[in-house]
Protein backbone atom coordinates (compact mmCIF):
# COMPACT_ATOMS: atom_id res chain seq x y z
CA UNK A 1 0.00 0.00 0.00
CA UNK A 2 1.36 3.55 -0.92
CA UNK A 3 1.78 5.78 1.77
CA UNK A 4 -1.05 8.19 -0.03
CA UNK A 5 -3.06 4.93 -0.03
CA UNK A 6 -2.32 4.91 4.04
CA UNK A 7 -2.85 8.15 4.65
CA UNK A 8 -6.46 8.06 3.19
CA UNK A 9 -7.36 4.93 5.06
CA UNK A 10 -6.69 6.83 8.02
CA UNK A 11 -8.31 10.15 6.90
CA UNK A 12 -11.74 8.17 5.80
CA UNK A 13 -12.15 7.27 9.76
CA UNK A 14 -12.09 10.88 10.95
CA UNK A 15 -12.86 12.77 8.40
CA UNK A 16 -16.07 12.45 6.07
CA UNK A 17 -14.81 11.27 2.84
CA UNK A 18 -11.30 11.00 3.85
CA UNK A 19 -10.92 15.02 2.47
CA UNK A 20 -11.73 18.55 3.68
CA UNK A 21 -13.33 19.61 0.84
CA UNK A 22 -14.84 17.26 -1.62
CA UNK A 23 -13.12 18.47 -4.70
CA UNK A 24 -10.03 16.82 -3.22
CA UNK A 25 -12.01 13.41 -3.46
CA UNK A 26 -11.20 11.40 -6.37
CA UNK A 27 -14.73 9.85 -6.48
CA UNK A 28 -15.24 11.19 -9.94
CA UNK A 29 -12.77 9.99 -11.92
CA UNK A 30 -11.64 6.95 -9.37
CA UNK A 31 -8.29 5.92 -7.84
CA UNK A 32 -6.43 7.09 -4.58
CA UNK A 33 -6.42 10.92 -3.91
CA UNK A 34 -2.45 11.61 -3.93
CA UNK A 35 -1.47 13.36 -0.10
CA UNK A 36 1.05 15.97 -0.91
CA UNK A 37 4.32 16.19 0.90
CA UNK A 38 5.51 19.81 -0.98
CA UNK A 39 5.23 21.75 -3.50
CA UNK A 40 7.66 24.10 -5.13
CA UNK A 41 7.29 26.00 -8.07
CA UNK A 42 5.19 24.56 -11.12
CA UNK A 43 5.81 21.08 -9.19
CA UNK A 44 3.79 19.34 -6.40
CA UNK A 45 5.41 15.60 -4.76
CA UNK A 46 3.18 13.52 -3.01
CA UNK A 47 4.09 11.25 0.52
CA UNK A 48 5.56 8.72 -1.96
CA UNK A 49 7.98 10.99 -3.70
CA UNK A 50 5.45 11.23 -6.82
CA UNK A 51 6.55 14.14 -7.98
CA UNK A 52 3.75 15.98 -10.92
CA UNK A 53 3.50 19.08 -13.24
CA UNK A 54 0.56 20.83 -10.78
CA UNK A 55 -2.21 22.43 -12.68
CA UNK A 56 -4.66 23.17 -9.72
CA UNK A 57 -2.56 25.63 -8.09
CA UNK A 58 -4.46 24.95 -5.24
CA UNK A 59 -7.43 25.75 -7.08
CA UNK A 60 -5.67 29.39 -8.21
CA UNK A 61 -4.19 30.83 -5.05
CA UNK A 62 -0.88 30.01 -6.28
CA UNK A 63 -0.29 32.42 -9.25
CA UNK A 64 3.56 32.50 -8.81
CA UNK A 65 3.78 29.34 -8.55
CA UNK A 66 4.18 26.93 -5.39
CA UNK A 67 6.26 28.75 -2.65
CA UNK A 68 7.77 31.46 -4.12
CA UNK A 69 10.45 32.72 -2.00
CA UNK A 70 9.53 36.75 -1.63
CA UNK A 71 5.78 35.05 -0.18
CA UNK A 72 7.31 32.31 1.77
CA UNK A 73 9.88 35.28 3.61
CA UNK A 74 6.95 38.02 3.91
CA UNK A 75 4.91 35.04 5.63
CA UNK A 76 7.66 33.57 7.86
CA UNK A 77 8.93 37.42 9.20
CA UNK A 78 4.98 38.39 9.47
CA UNK A 79 4.63 35.00 11.92
CA UNK A 80 8.28 35.88 13.56
CA UNK A 81 5.49 38.87 15.00
CA UNK A 82 2.74 36.96 16.72
CA UNK A 83 0.37 34.43 14.91
CA UNK A 84 -2.75 37.15 15.19
CA UNK A 85 -3.50 40.12 16.98
CA UNK A 86 -7.25 40.31 17.03
CA UNK A 87 -6.95 44.34 16.41
CA UNK A 88 -5.98 46.34 13.44
CA UNK A 89 -2.22 45.35 11.88
CA UNK A 90 -0.63 47.77 9.41
CA UNK A 91 -0.53 45.42 6.61
CA UNK A 92 -4.46 45.06 6.39
CA UNK A 93 -4.12 49.01 5.58
CA UNK A 94 -1.86 48.17 3.58
CA UNK A 95 -3.68 45.53 1.53
CA UNK A 96 -6.90 47.65 1.40
CA UNK A 97 -4.74 50.49 -0.38
CA UNK A 98 -3.42 47.94 -2.91
CA UNK A 99 -7.00 46.13 -3.41
CA UNK A 100 -8.30 49.66 -4.08
CA UNK A 101 -5.31 51.06 -6.50
CA UNK A 102 -5.12 47.69 -8.77
CA UNK A 103 -9.02 47.12 -9.15
CA UNK A 104 -10.38 51.12 -9.50
CA UNK A 105 -14.18 50.19 -9.01
CA UNK A 106 -13.48 49.08 -5.30
CA UNK A 107 -13.39 51.91 -3.10
CA UNK A 108 -14.09 50.54 0.22
CA UNK A 109 -12.51 46.73 0.76
CA UNK A 110 -12.82 44.50 4.05
CA UNK A 111 -10.91 41.22 4.13
CA UNK A 112 -12.88 37.73 5.24
CA UNK A 113 -11.15 34.48 5.50
CA UNK A 114 -12.61 32.92 2.59
CA UNK A 115 -14.63 33.14 -0.83
CA UNK A 116 -17.71 31.64 0.87
CA UNK A 117 -17.20 34.60 3.58
CA UNK A 118 -17.00 37.29 0.67
CA UNK A 119 -20.12 36.26 -1.26
CA UNK A 120 -21.97 36.19 1.60
CA UNK A 121 -21.47 39.29 3.14
CA UNK A 122 -21.53 40.86 -0.45
CA UNK A 123 -24.46 39.18 -0.84
CA UNK A 124 -25.90 40.85 2.68
CA UNK A 125 -24.83 44.29 1.53
CA UNK A 126 -26.90 43.86 -2.17
CA UNK A 127 -29.59 43.19 0.29
CA UNK A 128 -29.24 45.70 2.29
CA UNK A 129 -28.41 48.58 0.52
CA UNK A 130 -31.36 47.84 -1.81
CA UNK A 131 -33.93 46.88 0.81
CA UNK A 132 -34.41 43.80 -1.67
CA UNK A 133 -34.78 40.14 -0.79
CA UNK A 134 -33.98 38.32 -4.46
CA UNK A 135 -30.67 37.36 -6.10
CA UNK A 136 -30.02 36.12 -9.83
CA UNK A 137 -27.44 33.46 -9.73
CA UNK A 138 -26.37 31.69 -13.06
CA UNK A 139 -26.98 28.37 -13.23
CA UNK A 140 -23.32 26.28 -12.96
CA UNK A 141 -21.66 28.94 -11.44
CA UNK A 142 -20.24 28.92 -7.72
CA UNK A 143 -20.17 31.03 -4.96
CA UNK A 144 -18.70 28.96 -1.91
CA UNK A 145 -21.23 27.11 0.41
CA UNK A 146 -23.12 29.23 1.51
CA UNK A 147 -27.04 28.20 2.00
CA UNK A 148 -28.31 30.78 -0.74
CA UNK A 149 -26.10 29.98 -3.36
CA UNK A 150 -26.26 26.22 -3.30
CA UNK A 151 -28.81 26.17 -6.05
CA UNK A 152 -28.75 25.62 -9.46
CA UNK A 153 -32.19 26.05 -11.68
CA UNK A 154 -34.66 23.12 -10.59
CA UNK A 155 -37.14 23.74 -13.14
CA UNK A 156 -36.16 25.59 -16.21
CA UNK A 157 -34.25 29.54 -16.20
CA UNK A 158 -37.76 30.64 -14.85
CA UNK A 159 -38.21 29.20 -11.47
CA UNK A 160 -37.11 30.30 -8.06
CA UNK A 161 -34.33 28.07 -6.53
CA UNK A 162 -34.27 24.17 -5.29
CA UNK A 163 -31.82 23.70 -3.10
CA UNK A 164 -29.01 21.27 -4.31
CA UNK A 165 -27.47 20.36 -1.33
CA UNK A 166 -29.38 18.88 2.04
CA UNK A 167 -29.47 20.59 5.03
CA UNK A 168 -30.39 24.06 2.64
CA UNK A 169 -33.56 25.28 4.20
CA UNK A 170 -36.41 26.02 1.19
CA UNK A 171 -36.93 29.10 2.87
CA UNK A 172 -32.90 30.21 2.25
CA UNK A 173 -33.37 29.58 -1.42
CA UNK A 174 -36.46 31.00 -2.18
CA UNK A 175 -34.85 33.97 -3.02
CA UNK A 176 -32.07 32.42 -5.33
CA UNK A 177 -33.73 32.91 -9.00
CA UNK A 178 -31.29 31.33 -11.73
CA UNK A 179 -30.41 32.17 -15.11
CA UNK A 180 -28.74 30.70 -17.89
CA UNK A 181 -25.46 31.58 -18.26
CA UNK A 182 -24.59 33.74 -21.89
CA UNK A 183 -28.49 34.28 -22.09
CA UNK A 184 -29.05 38.27 -20.78
CA UNK A 185 -33.32 37.02 -22.29
CA UNK A 186 -33.41 34.41 -19.01
CA UNK A 187 -32.30 37.46 -17.05
CA UNK A 188 -34.43 39.77 -18.07
CA UNK A 189 -37.53 37.37 -17.80
CA UNK A 190 -36.25 37.05 -14.16
CA UNK A 191 -36.58 41.10 -13.69
CA UNK A 192 -39.90 41.02 -15.69
CA UNK A 193 -41.54 38.02 -13.44
CA UNK A 194 -39.99 40.11 -10.29
CA UNK A 195 -39.80 43.73 -10.50
CA UNK A 196 -38.41 45.85 -7.41
CA UNK A 197 -37.63 42.78 -5.69
CA UNK A 198 -34.45 41.59 -7.23
CA UNK A 199 -31.36 43.16 -5.18
CA UNK A 200 -28.02 41.92 -6.92
CA UNK A 201 -27.14 39.73 -9.93
CA UNK A 202 -23.64 37.74 -8.99
CA UNK A 203 -22.04 36.32 -11.63
CA UNK A 204 -18.51 34.55 -11.96
CA UNK A 205 -16.97 37.18 -15.36
CA UNK A 206 -15.69 33.79 -16.75
CA UNK A 207 -17.40 30.97 -15.54
CA UNK A 208 -14.45 28.54 -13.96
CA UNK A 209 -16.32 25.79 -11.41
CA UNK A 210 -18.21 24.31 -14.58
CA UNK A 211 -15.14 23.50 -16.47
CA UNK A 212 -14.34 27.19 -18.13
CA UNK A 213 -16.87 29.01 -19.78
CA UNK A 214 -15.83 32.16 -20.87
CA UNK A 215 -18.28 35.12 -21.28
CA UNK A 216 -19.88 35.82 -24.91
CA UNK A 217 -19.27 38.94 -26.75
CA UNK A 218 -22.11 41.70 -25.31
CA UNK A 219 -22.85 39.44 -21.94
CA UNK A 220 -21.01 41.28 -19.12
CA UNK A 221 -21.41 44.62 -20.63
CA UNK A 222 -24.89 43.79 -21.00
CA UNK A 223 -25.61 42.45 -17.42
CA UNK A 224 -24.42 46.24 -16.38
CA UNK A 225 -26.96 47.64 -18.41
CA UNK A 226 -30.00 45.42 -16.86
CA UNK A 227 -28.87 46.04 -13.68
CA UNK A 228 -28.13 49.59 -13.84
CA UNK A 229 -31.87 49.86 -15.22
CA UNK A 230 -33.26 47.80 -12.88
CA UNK A 231 -31.54 50.17 -10.20
CA UNK A 232 -30.04 46.16 -8.65
CA UNK A 233 -26.34 45.63 -7.99
CA UNK A 234 -24.04 44.04 -10.22
CA UNK A 235 -21.51 41.67 -8.23
CA UNK A 236 -18.72 39.85 -9.63
CA UNK A 237 -17.60 37.16 -8.01
CA UNK A 238 -14.03 37.52 -9.02
CA UNK A 239 -12.52 35.01 -6.67
CA UNK A 240 -10.61 33.16 -9.16
CA UNK A 241 -10.38 35.68 -12.12
CA UNK A 242 -9.41 38.05 -9.48
CA UNK A 243 -5.67 38.94 -9.82
CA UNK A 244 -6.18 36.26 -12.55
CA UNK A 245 -7.06 37.64 -15.90
CA UNK A 246 -5.00 41.01 -15.38
CA UNK A 247 -3.94 43.00 -12.38
CA UNK A 248 -7.91 44.58 -11.82
CA UNK A 249 -9.39 40.78 -12.94
CA UNK A 250 -11.82 40.81 -15.30
CA UNK A 251 -13.82 43.53 -14.91
CA UNK A 252 -10.52 45.52 -16.56
CA UNK A 253 -10.02 42.69 -18.88
CA UNK A 254 -13.28 43.04 -20.06
CA UNK A 255 -14.02 46.95 -19.53
CA UNK A 256 -17.17 46.23 -17.45
CA UNK A 257 -17.44 47.95 -13.85
CA UNK A 258 -19.52 45.91 -11.03
CA UNK A 259 -21.00 47.63 -7.72
CA UNK A 260 -19.32 44.77 -6.00
CA UNK A 261 -16.39 42.57 -6.22
CA UNK A 262 -15.95 38.98 -4.19
CA UNK A 263 -11.99 38.20 -4.22
CA UNK A 264 -10.37 35.24 -2.75
CA UNK A 265 -7.81 32.47 -3.75
CA UNK A 266 -4.84 34.73 -5.33
CA UNK A 267 -5.45 37.79 -2.81
CA UNK A 268 -4.11 35.20 -0.01
CA UNK A 269 -1.11 33.29 -1.57
CA UNK A 270 -2.06 30.39 -0.44
CA UNK A 271 -3.74 31.56 2.93
CA UNK A 272 -7.09 31.74 4.16
CA UNK A 273 -8.23 35.03 2.87
CA UNK A 274 -11.17 36.81 0.98
CA UNK A 275 -12.75 40.30 0.64
CA UNK A 276 -15.47 41.86 -0.54
CA UNK A 277 -15.44 45.65 -1.62
CA UNK A 278 -16.96 47.96 -4.09
CA UNK A 279 -18.57 51.27 -4.62
CA UNK A 280 -18.12 53.46 -1.27
CA UNK A 281 -21.80 54.57 -0.81
CA UNK A 282 -22.81 50.37 -0.89
CA UNK A 283 -19.89 49.82 1.08
CA UNK A 284 -20.33 52.55 3.51
CA UNK A 285 -23.15 50.17 5.00
CA UNK A 286 -20.98 47.80 6.33
CA UNK A 287 -20.84 48.12 10.34
CA UNK A 288 -19.50 49.87 12.08
CA UNK A 289 -20.03 52.21 9.91
CA UNK A 290 -23.64 51.63 8.71
CA UNK A 291 -26.37 48.65 9.66
CA UNK A 292 -24.89 45.36 7.88
CA UNK A 293 -23.37 43.32 10.57
CA UNK A 294 -20.42 41.61 9.48
CA UNK A 295 -17.43 40.01 11.38
CA UNK A 296 -14.18 38.07 11.76
CA UNK A 297 -11.92 37.15 14.31
CA UNK A 298 -9.37 36.09 11.83
CA UNK A 299 -10.03 38.51 9.62
CA UNK A 300 -7.22 40.27 8.32
CA UNK A 301 -4.62 38.12 9.94
CA UNK A 302 -1.23 39.49 9.79
CA UNK A 303 0.39 36.18 8.34
CA UNK A 304 -2.36 35.71 5.95
CA UNK A 305 -2.12 40.02 4.73
CA UNK A 306 1.49 39.51 4.50
CA UNK A 307 1.42 36.51 2.05
CA UNK A 308 -0.90 38.20 0.25
CA UNK A 309 0.43 41.32 -0.19
CA UNK A 310 4.21 39.81 -1.23
CA UNK A 311 2.32 37.93 -4.07
CA UNK A 312 0.33 41.18 -4.76
CA UNK A 313 3.05 43.78 -5.37
CA UNK A 314 4.98 41.17 -7.32
CA UNK A 315 2.07 41.25 -9.94
CA UNK A 316 1.01 45.29 -9.50
CA UNK A 317 5.11 45.69 -10.23
CA UNK A 318 5.56 43.43 -12.96
CA UNK A 319 2.42 43.44 -15.32
CA UNK A 320 4.52 41.66 -17.64
CA UNK A 321 3.87 38.41 -15.96
CA UNK A 322 0.06 38.62 -17.09
CA UNK A 323 1.18 39.24 -20.50
CA UNK A 324 3.39 36.47 -20.68
CA UNK A 325 1.15 33.95 -18.26
CA UNK A 326 -2.02 34.96 -20.69
CA UNK A 327 0.13 34.35 -23.74
CA UNK A 328 1.10 30.67 -22.84
CA UNK A 329 -2.54 29.96 -21.61
CA UNK A 330 -3.30 31.32 -25.77
CA UNK A 331 -0.54 29.23 -27.11
CA UNK A 332 -1.41 25.95 -24.88
CA UNK A 333 -4.99 26.04 -26.54
CA UNK A 334 -4.40 26.49 -30.08
CA UNK A 335 -2.27 23.91 -29.45
CA UNK A 336 -4.80 22.03 -27.47
CA UNK A 337 -7.01 22.19 -30.31
CA UNK A 338 -5.12 21.62 -32.60
CA UNK A 339 -4.19 17.85 -31.36
CA UNK A 340 -8.17 17.61 -31.10
CA UNK A 341 -8.29 18.31 -35.01
CA UNK A 342 -5.71 16.25 -35.74
CA UNK A 343 -6.80 13.03 -33.54
CA UNK A 344 -10.66 13.53 -34.67
CA UNK A 345 -11.65 13.56 -30.99
CA UNK A 346 -15.00 14.62 -29.77
CA UNK A 347 -13.36 17.96 -27.48
CA UNK A 348 -13.93 21.34 -26.84
CA UNK A 349 -11.50 23.47 -25.51
CA UNK A 350 -12.21 26.66 -23.83
CA UNK A 351 -10.76 28.95 -21.97
CA UNK A 352 -9.48 32.69 -21.09
CA UNK A 353 -5.83 34.00 -20.03
CA UNK A 354 -4.80 31.29 -17.61
CA UNK A 355 -7.76 29.60 -17.52
CA UNK A 356 -7.98 26.26 -19.68
CA UNK A 357 -10.41 23.21 -19.79
CA UNK A 358 -10.96 20.65 -22.02
CA UNK A 359 -14.76 19.01 -22.00
CA UNK A 360 -14.98 15.69 -23.31
CA UNK A 361 -18.25 16.96 -25.36
CA UNK A 362 -18.97 17.54 -28.90
CA UNK A 363 -21.02 20.72 -28.06
CA UNK A 364 -19.36 24.13 -28.19
CA UNK A 365 -19.52 24.92 -24.26
CA UNK A 366 -21.48 28.11 -23.84
CA UNK A 367 -23.82 27.23 -20.73
CA UNK A 368 -24.12 24.54 -17.75
CA UNK A 369 -26.57 22.59 -19.58
CA UNK A 370 -24.49 22.42 -22.70
CA UNK A 371 -21.05 21.58 -19.95
CA UNK A 372 -23.41 18.72 -18.54
CA UNK A 373 -23.37 16.61 -21.65
CA UNK A 374 -19.79 15.78 -21.31
CA UNK A 375 -18.54 12.74 -21.29
CA UNK A 376 -17.24 12.34 -17.29
CA UNK A 377 -16.02 8.33 -18.20
CA UNK A 378 -13.81 9.92 -20.62
CA UNK A 379 -12.78 12.38 -18.74
CA UNK A 380 -11.51 10.47 -16.33
CA UNK A 381 -9.81 7.94 -18.11
CA UNK A 382 -7.45 10.92 -19.18
CA UNK A 383 -7.09 11.79 -15.88
CA UNK A 384 -5.55 8.75 -14.96
CA UNK A 385 -3.66 8.69 -17.84
CA UNK A 386 -1.81 12.01 -17.14
CA UNK A 387 -1.71 11.21 -13.12
CA UNK A 388 0.15 8.45 -14.45
CA UNK A 389 2.28 10.59 -16.83
CA UNK A 390 3.08 12.64 -13.51
CA UNK A 391 0.68 15.36 -14.83
CA UNK A 392 -1.75 16.38 -11.61
CA UNK A 393 -4.90 17.96 -13.36
CA UNK A 394 -8.01 18.76 -11.35
CA UNK A 395 -9.85 15.19 -11.11
CA UNK A 396 -13.11 16.59 -12.16
CA UNK A 397 -14.25 17.95 -15.34
CA UNK A 398 -15.91 20.62 -14.31
CA UNK A 399 -12.98 22.62 -12.96
CA UNK A 400 -10.51 24.61 -14.71
CA UNK A 401 -6.62 23.61 -16.07
CA UNK A 402 -4.72 26.37 -14.03
CA UNK A 403 -1.79 27.95 -15.08
CA UNK A 404 0.89 29.92 -13.62
CA UNK A 405 3.90 32.27 -14.18
CA UNK A 406 5.98 29.27 -12.61
CA UNK A 407 4.73 27.16 -15.63
CA UNK A 408 7.69 26.83 -18.34
CA UNK A 409 7.46 25.88 -21.88
CA UNK A 410 8.85 22.50 -21.34
CA UNK A 411 6.13 21.85 -18.90
CA UNK A 412 3.43 22.70 -21.46
CA UNK A 413 5.07 20.91 -24.16
CA UNK A 414 5.00 17.35 -21.93
CA UNK A 415 1.65 18.00 -21.13
CA UNK A 416 0.53 18.21 -24.64
CA UNK A 417 2.61 15.42 -25.42
CA UNK A 418 0.69 13.01 -22.79
CA UNK A 419 -2.65 14.37 -23.91
CA UNK A 420 -1.59 13.94 -27.64
CA UNK A 421 -0.62 9.99 -26.44
CA UNK A 422 -4.23 9.60 -24.51
CA UNK A 423 -5.96 10.57 -27.90
CA UNK A 424 -4.19 8.33 -29.86
CA UNK A 425 -4.72 5.78 -27.23
C1 LIG B 1 -13.52 28.99 -4.78
C2 LIG B 1 -14.64 29.91 -5.09
C3 LIG B 1 -15.47 30.44 -4.09
C4 LIG B 1 -15.36 29.99 -2.66
O1 LIG B 1 -14.17 30.31 -2.06
P1 LIG B 1 -13.68 29.48 -0.76
O2 LIG B 1 -12.45 30.18 -0.34
O3 LIG B 1 -13.47 28.07 -1.21
O4 LIG B 1 -14.77 29.59 0.24
C5 LIG B 1 -16.40 31.40 -4.44
N1 LIG B 1 -16.53 31.80 -5.71
C6 LIG B 1 -15.77 31.31 -6.70
C7 LIG B 1 -15.94 31.83 -8.09
C8 LIG B 1 -14.82 30.33 -6.43
O5 LIG B 1 -14.10 29.80 -7.43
Amino acid sequence: MSVSEQLFERAKKVIPGGVNSPVRAFQAVGGNPRFIAQAEGARITDVDGNTYIDYIGSWGPMLLGHNHPAVLEAAVQAAKKGLSFGAGCPAEAEMAELVCRMVPSVELVRMVNSGTEAVMSALRVARGYTGRDKIIKFEGCYHGHCDSMLVKAGSGVMTSGVPDSAGVPEGCAKDTLTAVYNDLESVKGLFDKFPGEIAAVIVEPVAANMGVVTPEEGFLPGLRRICTEEKALLIFDEVITGFRLGPDGAQGYYGVKPDLTTFGKIIGAGMPVGAYGGRREVMEMVAPVGSVYQAGTLSGNPVAMAAGLAQLHILEENPDIYRQMNAMGDDFRAKLRKIVEETGVSCQVTGEGSLSCLFFTKEPVVNYRIAKTSDTEAFGKYFRHMLGRGIYVAPSQFEAIFLSAAHKEADLERTLEAIEEYFRG
